[in-house]
């Protein structure tokens, strides 16, 4: 898998890309992160890339030729091309599955007011929002979206970190998790963690998982018979 990103900020996918689990990954060869300098496609002497909107309105837009020839230039017949855009589909984490399955996905993160909508007429299977927010720049969509695909990929966390009991994984968000001092400043991790019993503590953490969820996110418990089981489980725990 490779991500490729066309970018103004160079120096902002370098740091993340030489970081923590995702620069070990990288390292490690499981995918790459690549990206190419906008301004290298400019023709204009200043290496400008963006121009005032037709119409009128405030601020600047990116313009089609320097993006036209970056895309020409890295696309394949197995790209993935995404702009990240508030306007796009909302990222999840059915998403990040969906795009784990992908060769080659490249990011056109938009600046100031966005991009010419020819560029994305011409080039993008998707826009992608990462939440109904407006950032400067696209850089940081595109490391969230490669953050939370790329751990997905296989080898990427090691043995003590798994993406199978995490929130969103199941459709409900995480059981609370305790580590040591068994008891700190007067609070105590529940006992039930103590015990051993390890049918009955993953039997406590679901019934965590979907109180929180239900709390929380009732938007995302659509079936119902977990609340079916939520109310045996309730009258196990909460005696
Ligand atoms: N004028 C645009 C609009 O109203 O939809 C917003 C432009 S925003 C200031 C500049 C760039 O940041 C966008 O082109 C996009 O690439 C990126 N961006 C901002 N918020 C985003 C979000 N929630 N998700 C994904 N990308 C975002």
């Amino acid at each position: 898998m490779k991500f490729e990103i066309i970018t103004l900020f160079p120096e902002l996918i370098e740091v993340y890309a030489n970081n923590g689990i995702i620069g070990r990954a990288v390292e490690n060869k499981l995918f790459s992160i690549e990206y190419v300098n906008l301004r290298d496609y400019s023709q204009d002497k200043h290496k400008k890339v963006d121009d005032y909107p037709y119409g009128g309105g405030p601020g600047m837009l990116l313009r089609p030729e320097p993006m036209f020839r970056a895309l020409d230039s890295i696309k394949r017949h197995n790209s993935y091309i995404i702009y990240l855009s508030p306007k796009g589909n909302l990222f999840n984490q059915t998403k990040a599955k969906e795009l784990s399955h992908k060769e080659h996905i490249i990011f056109i993160p938009g600046h100031y007011e966005g991009i010419d909508q020819r560029i994305i007429d011409k080039y993008v299977h998707e826009e992608i929002s990462v939440g109904d927010y407006v950032l400067t720049s696209g850089e940081l969509p595109a490391l969230v979206i490669i953050d939370a695909v790329g751990r997905l990929l296989p080898g990427v966390l090691g043995s003590g970190e798994s993406a199978l009991e995490e929130s969103h994984s199941d459709n409900l968000l995480e059981y609370p998790q305790y580590t040591r001092p068994e008891k700190y400043m007067g609070m105590e991790v529940p006992e039930i963690l103590l015990s051993g019993h390890h049918k009955n503590i993953e039997e406590w953490r679901r019934y965590k998982a979907i109180e929180i969820t239900l709390k929380r996110r009732p938007d995302m418990v659509k079936d119902e018979s977990i609340i079916e089981e939520f109310k045996k489980l309730e009258q196990k725990f909460n005696k």
